[in-house]
């Protein structure tokens, strides 16, 4: 034998001892081949799904073999192609009542890599407990509780529930769900799955208080228009496109500093007022080095971002724009696009009874507590969540994330939630679902909105 034969002769060897017997793993690998609920939360936020491109199949792939671990079933819905929605079921032993649903969304904004301290899909947890990541605390933290806190009522405390309990993963609510949740809430499937309640994401308390939200504000993105005769820059003449814009903005500036006024005053929250936000303005005739200077333009344009509570009337906003933030008489015209539902499928504002004629608010309640909880007052959210399609069909839906003493980082560079609170997480979902799962009352009528 050859010296050169010798030596891939000895490679070989090494090779297959190598494989047969594995160097032991460093320390700092171990953590990721253990499978415990923080890894399996970290293998999790390591998949990116964020937008532009979600990866949706992924994460699909991922919850179907963790399910499927926990001897539960799946189901793949697709509402929109590339665009799965996948649905757990945990079969209670009265399929007859009402059942729970839990709702996560799968998608998540995305990340400024270049402003985070760690990589925003590292998944990286600190020697303090932070786990850094894109989605940590919006909303896959959830995600991962709800099948947690099943797999311990299911496998350690073999508890059985009365009621069958779903889990949806959701694609697209970070852009609106309307691929998403939209057409979930308006389908067969979600009908057959006779839901009595539901839960839905909600956010981080920087107290010791978990937060709980009853209704979302409804989007408006209006658009006001201003036209007029053109004209030097030199002259004063009544009309122009500028002027009738000007009064407009002059209009609306007013009605938020009084709406602004009540949340200053502490009269109202800041999710409990109608707010109106200029989001761009648009008029003048450009030139080459910017804009004509001596010339009054003809067309001036403003966009708003405009959020209602439930308790708002649309009806009068709607007069209130046409009477006196785009008035005809003063050659306005507007576009009001609405970006999600404002009422439910009774006309009913979009809100969640709670107080003690919702039975089901009781009994969430109940279970924050003998989990040792406490509950701040409920709250509207100030953004939107699919929660509102599913209150549109009447379901009464609590946004909920426990999630306190944590600083508030969604969509933020940075965003982390602490170990020891998203293992808390599982032990408050352990208790809220036994609690709903095993709850014998409420009647159709009763789980119903309010009037
Ligand atoms: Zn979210």
């Amino acid at each position: 034998m050859s010296s050169i034969s010798r030596l891939l002769l000895s490679l070989f060897t090494l090779l297959i001892f190598l494989s047969l017997f594995p160097p032991t793993i460093t320390s700092q690998s171990q953590p990721e081949q253990e499978d415990t609920p923080i890894t399996r939360f970290q293998r999790y936020l390591r998949i990116k799904t964020a937008h532009p491109n979600p990866d949706y199949a992924s994460a699909v792939s991922f919850f179907t073999s963790e399910v499927h671990s926990i001897g539960l079933k799946t189901l793949t819905l697709e509402f929109s192609p590339g665009k799965p929605l996948l649905l757990v079921t945990w079969p209670g032993s009265d399929p007859s009542l009402p059942s729970i649903l839990l709702n996560s969304h799968l998608d998540s904004v995305p990340a400024e890599p270049s402003k985070w301290l760690h990589p925003p899909f590292s998944a990286t947890r600190t020697s303090d407990g932070k786990i850094y990541a894109r989605g940590s605390q919006d909303d896959k933290c959830i995600a991962i509780q709800y099948l947690e806190a099943i797999r311990n009522l299911r496998m350690k405390r073999k508890f059985q529930p009365l009621r069958t309990v779903h889990i949806s993963y959701v694609p697209d609510e970070e852009i609106g769900g309307f691929d998403g949740a939209a057409k979930f809430a308006a389908s067969k499937e979600f009908q057959d799955l006779n839901i009595g309640f539901m839960l839905d994401e909600g956010q981080a308390s920087t107290t010791d208080e978990f937060r709980v939200f009853y209704a979302d504000r409804s989007p408006w993105h209006l658009i006001i228009k201003a036209v007029g005769m053109p004209g030097h820059g030199s002259r004063m003449y009544d009309n122009s496109a500028m002027e009738n814009l000007m009064k407009s903005m002059e209009t609306i500036s007013r009605f938020r500093e009084n709406q602004f006024d009540l949340v200053k005053a502490k009269v109202a929250a800041n999710s409990e007022v109608i707010s109106v936000n200029p989001v761009y303005l648009k008029a003048g005739t450009p030139s080459p080095t910017g804009f004509v200077m001596n010339m009054q333009p003809s067309e001036a344009e403003a966009g708003l971002d405009v959020r209602l509570p439930p308790t708002a009337d649309p009806d009068l906003l709607r007069k209130r724009i046409a009477d006196e933030w785009a008035p005809a008489t003063r050659n306005m015209t507007y576009q009001i696009s609405e970006k999600g539902p404002i009422r439910d499928y009774m006309g009913r504002p979009l809100m969640t009874l709670t107080n003690e004629s919702n039975p089901w608010w009781s009994v969430f309640k109940q279970a924050i507590i003998a989990a040792g909880g406490k509950l701040s007052r409920p709250e509207i959210l100030a953004s939107t969540t699919d929660a509102r399609y599913m209150r549109q069909m009447g379901i009464p839906t609590l946004g909920f994330s426990p999630m306190i003493n944590t600083p508030i980082l969604l969509h933020e560079h940075n965003e982390y939630l602490k170990d020891s609170v998203f293992l808390k997480g599982i032990e408050v979902y352990e208790s809220i679902i036994s609690s709903l799962s095993s709850f014998k009352g409420g009647s159709v009528e009763a789980s119903t909105q309010v009037q």
